[in-house]
């Protein structure tokens, strides 16, 4: 027993919550005409998924929901409530008892609850479907539709026998697995436009990458030969403002020095050559003039000496003969007195005085004496001699101004010699200083030079980190190599000429922000190698799915024609247990192209479902004893009969868990009454019955009944009742 109670509320003429609880394999409900009987079953449908409404006699949800009468107001939902014992896992869920829920609103707003939590339609479908509760709706018979599995068309017999087969779960599963394989078509589809809609993209990448790498490797290269070309400037520059330094020093020092000599050579032609040439010159003039003086002394001298020698030799006067002896002995007597008078005294003044008073009387005494008397010989003879002294003296004097003059021309012309020479070491001095400061202005023009190099070269290093970055830095860690200072310059112009054609071919390459375009290159890549895989997942998985799709139509078809033979076979048992002989068979239709219903499906699944072989269901019927074949030709009766036979045939081959058939019995007679109560009976060992009936066989067939009611309120009451109680409540 599956069925363990079905609560309606709200449901159409259930204005009042109502509980059928069933105890028994086999239920019976009836209940007079419009009692709601029918409503009960409806009320399963609606719980169990259905979407038609015109199954349920309805035009829309709301026709659903108990309309309400004078004495109970009108519902705003109506709610089915149907309980499982899920003990034996009928339903593939993990609960012992499943609650499915179904509510409609009077917007048509329909809601599905599973053990309390709000479910999707189809997951309720799914779950019964899993337990051989389907949808083709051949478990729930409707009033007066009994022989709707015979007025029904090839395909949806089919799949009413498919249904009642267990093969709804394949179907679903096929379903799915086709609804999957759509999907992945699409996917694959879009993945597809995807790749190609990224593919210039990335080839345009992919060049400008290629560029950029160019670029990168001509950056590096840079970065090798502007490190080698750095660390060889740099060790030449400090080399050469070295070396300059060292020889600016020089150079000043000696420009330092050579002005020293030129000022001091100034100095000294200045102070002393001029001042020892005049010096020199004075001393000639004065040493010529004392020379004349005595030329004109000697000569003056000779013409007097000539003079004196004629005189003295023509003088024979002596002395004898001119001088009185006696006077001249009382003149030195007298004098000698004197003299002695004048030892005697002490006062200076009075000596001299006395010495002046002698020298006075001796000149008066010579006068008196030469005044009056000649010249003697003797005395001629003195004056030659004085004379010639003289002339000698002065001789002398003249001989050694000569000498003295020579010596002063001498030296004066050694001192003009000195002179010629000095100033022409001092101009060669001034030629000196200026080629010293010619030299040093040399080294000074060098050494601005030199640091125009050094700032050329920090705007070098400045450039280069600008464009390669702090690679720049390794010229600082570059080893200068062997002769690197000694080389000629030029090499070094060649290096940096060579430098400056890489920055230009790399300015060309006109790349900005590599890195941006590499990164946006690298993730376009990687969206374009993930888009690739997702194609061969996805085609792997549209391969996967044909074969769980190929592999689904083999299980249902093999399952289908096993299961018609079975069903064939029991048809052929109910038939003529109901027909006294006769018989039914159930067969597959050769496959023809089918069109589904357009209402329900777009233009291009219209396309594709034209396309679609369908093999139908067809049934063919033997009356026992009539010549007549078909079902055109069945009575009433024998419909109903035909088609209790199928119903219960397809039930007996795979039993669904219950079956609810809504006065099903209606047509038959009463011997035919009693046999559809007996194949109740058997049907009932296998699956849950629950049948709406008149039929007082029937009603005996059921182990427990129920009894509905309605009174002048218009709702559907419920009440347990017994059998013989059961015919009276059904009229
Ligand atoms: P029968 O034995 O003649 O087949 P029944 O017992 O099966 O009758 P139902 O067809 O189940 O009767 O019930 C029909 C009754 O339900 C009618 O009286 C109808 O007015 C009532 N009904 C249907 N829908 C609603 C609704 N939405 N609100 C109130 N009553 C409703």
């Amino acid at each position: 027993m599956y069925l363990k109670s079905i609560e309606l509320s709200g449901f159409k003429s259930f204005g009042k919550k109502t509980e059928f609880v069933f105890g028994s394999k086999i239920v019976g409900i009836v209940g007079p005409n419009g009692s709601g009987k029918s409503n009960v079953a409806e009320a399963f449908r609606f719980v169990l998924g259905e979407q038609s409404m015109k199954s349920m006699r309805s035009r829309r949800g709301e026709d659903l929901i108990w309309g309400g009468s004078p004495s109970l107001s009108r519902q705003n939902r109506a709610s089915i409530r149907v309980v499982f014992d899920n003990s034996t896992r009928l339903l593939d869920i993990d609960f012992k008892e499943v609650v499915i829920e179904r509510v409609v609103y009077r917007d048509g707003q329909n809601e599905y609850i599973l053990n309390g939590t709000q479910v999707r339609l189809k997951d309720v479908v799914r779950l019964l479907a899993g337990a051989n509760i389907g949808g083709s709706g051949y478990q729930i018979i409707s009033q007066g539709e009994a022989d709707r599995i015979l007025n029904a068309s090839p395909r949806e017999r089919r799949e009413m026998v498919e249904d009642a087969l267990g093969l709804k779960l394949y179907q679903h599963k096929k379903a799915e697995s086709e609804r999957k394989l759509e999907e992945t078509a699409r996917n694959i589809e879009k993945t597809k436009s995807l790749r190609r809609e990224i593919a210039p993209h990335l080839t345009f990448l992919r060049s400008q990458v290629e560029k950029i790498e160019k670029a990168r490797e001509m950056k590096e290269e840079l970065a090798v030969k502007l490190s080698d070309y750095l660390a060889r400037e740099h060790a030449w520059i400090a080399q050469e403002d070295a070396r300059l330094l060292q020889e600016a020093q020089a150079e000043e020092k000696e420009l330092k020095h050579l002005s020293e000599r030129v000022r001091e050579a100034r100095g000294k032609r200045g102070v002393g050559g001029e001042r020892a040439l005049s010096d020199l010159h004075g001393k000639i003039g004065e040493r010529e003039s004392k020379l004349a003086e005595a030329r004109r002394e000697s000569e003056r001298l000779a013409r007097e000496l000539g003079r004196a020698e004629g005189a003295a030799k023509a003088n024979t006067v002596t002395t004898e003969q001119l001088v009185a002896i006696p006077h001249v002995r009382t003149f030195a007597r007298e004098m000698s007195e004197e003299l002695a008078g004048a030892e005697r005294e002490v006062d200076v003044q009075v000596i001299r005085h006395k010495l002046a008073h002698l020298r006075e009387r001796i000149r008066a005494f010579v006068e008196g004496l030469s005044g009056s008397a000649p010249e003697t010989h003797e005395e001629s003879e003195q004056k030659v001699r004085a004379l010639d002294a003289s002339l000698k003296r002065v001789r002398e004097e003249e001989d050694l101004l000569s000498g003295e003059l020579e010596n002063l021309r001498k030296e004066l012309s050694q001192a003009r010699e000195a002179g010629f020479a000095a100033e022409r070491d001092l101009i060669a001095l001034e030629s000196g200083v200026r080629e010293a400061q010619s030299a040093l202005s040399g080294v000074q023009n060098a050494r601005a030079s030199i640091r125009e190099a050094r700032t050329r070269f920090e705007d070098e290093v400045r450039e280069g980190i600008a464009l390669v970055g702090e690679a720049v830095h390794g010229w600082e860690r570059a080893e200068i190599p062997q002769g690197a200072l000694s080389e000629d310059r030029n090499t070094q112009e060649k290096r940096r000429r060579e430098i400056e054609r890489l920055k230009i071919k790399i300015e060309e390459s006109g790349i900005g922000d590599g890195d941006t375009i590499v990164r946006e290159f690298k993730q376009t890549k990687e969206r374009d190698e993930f888009l690739d895989r997702e194609l061969a997942d996805l085609e792997a998985s549209e391969h996967k799915l044909k074969d769980i799709i190929a592999d689904l139509e083999r299980t249902i078809d093999e399952r289908f024609r096993d299961g018609l033979k079975h069903i064939n076979a029991a048809l052929g048992d109910f038939f003529t247990r109901l027909f006294g002989g006769g018989g039914a068979k159930l067969e597959i239709e050769s496959p023809r192209r089918v069109k589904h219903d357009e209402d329900d499906m777009d233009e291009e699944d219209f396309i594709e479902e034209e396309q679609e072989l369908y093999a139908g269901l067809s049934i063919s019927v033997s009356l026992p004893r009539k010549k007549v074949r078909g079902l055109e030709v069945l009575s009433g009766g024998e419909r109903a009969l035909t088609s209790i036979a199928l119903i219960f045939s397809m039930s007996q081959v795979n039993p669904p868990p219950f079956l609810i058939l809504d006065e099903t019995d209606a047509a038959l007679d009463e011997a035919n009454s009693k046999r559809y109560a007996d194949m109740i009976r058997e049907l009932g060992k296998k699956s849950q019955l629950i049948v709406i009936t008149h039929n007082r066989a029937t009603m005996a067939a059921a182990g427990e009944l129920y009894g509905v009611t309605m009174s002048g309120d218009g709702v559907s009451k419920v009440l347990s009742v017994k059998l013989e109680e059961a015919e009276k409540v059904a009229k």
